[in-house]
């Protein structure tokens, strides 16, 4: 599993008031983990140090046990995949974009990825299939497939961590419960972290951390803290 253990984190040269101070949260092994707060609270700066994108100012990052170091924090970043709530897609093929995370990738093996990502289908419809042009002048995606394509494409990553940060936010609610189960049907072969400002669409979660203005202020499995709401921030679930 991946632990936080006392991590603080302030922008610039760090010296300012921390964005986040204190963070001790796990993720437990092949579960999926909510994380939720409200705007500015600190969620994707939580995602950007587990990313590897940025280094606590103070505390410990673990990954079974062991720290994340300069020296590790490449192979690191290697076994953590990401999805944004805004989708980058080169104005390519549908393959193209995949294999931008698995070069040596096989059709066969996009296949798998975009259907683990409820992505087959409506690829499927498409007339010229992985060779379909996206973006400009190409056939246009809707947010939820964009997404499903960004989901499949971090799949292929073969993470052992896989974020998704506020990645359903601006989908409706057929998109957001086709990624729901895609994320259900991921449980136990990876770990996964999701990000919502919103308590709505973690439901299918095991674990929850609650945020607020830079700290945390409860976690515990989900039903817990639905049943036994101990923060303002849960008694919203
Ligand atoms: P949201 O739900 O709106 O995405 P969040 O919980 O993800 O919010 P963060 O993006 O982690 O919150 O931001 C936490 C705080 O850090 C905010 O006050 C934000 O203004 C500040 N912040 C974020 N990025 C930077 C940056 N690059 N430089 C300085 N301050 C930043
Ligand atoms: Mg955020």
């Amino acid at each position: 599993g991946f632990n936080i253990r006392n991590v603080f984190f302030g922008y610039g040269d760090g010296s300012g008031t921390p964005v986040v101070s204190d963070i001790t949260f796990g993720l437990p092994a092949g579960k999926v983990t909510a994380l939720i707060g409200p705007s500015g609270s600190g969620k994707s700066t939580i995602a950007d140090m587990l990313l590897g994108l940025l280094e606590p100012t103070a505390g410990k990052m673990l990954v079974d046990g062991i720290e994340i170091t300069a020296a590790n924090r490449r192979r690191w970043r290697d076994q953590v995949a990401y999805v944004p709530q805004d989708v980058f897609l080169l104005h390519d093929t549908i393959g193209a974009n995949l294999r931008l995370a698995a070069p040596q990738a096989t059709d066969d093996d996009l296949w798998v990825a975009l259907r683990s990502a409820h992505a087959g289908d409506f690829v499927e419809r498409l007339e010229h299939r992985l060779e379909t042009v996206v973006g400009d002048r190409g056939v246009r995606l809707s947010g939820g497939e964009r997404q499903r394509i960004a989901l499949a494409r971090a799949l292929l990553r073969k993470p052992s961590l896989l974020i998704l940060d506020e990645a359903t936010s601006a989908l409706d609610w057929q998109n957001q419960s086709l990624i729901a189960k895609s994320i259900d049907g991921l449980r136990g072969s990876m770990t996964i972290l999701t990000i919502a400002h919103r308590p709505s669409m973690i439901a299918f979660a095991d674990w929850v951390v609650a945020m607020d203005n830079g700290r945390v202020v409860e976690v515990g499995q989900y039903q817990r803290l639905k049943e036994k709401p101990e923060s303002r921030l849960s008694r919203m679930l």
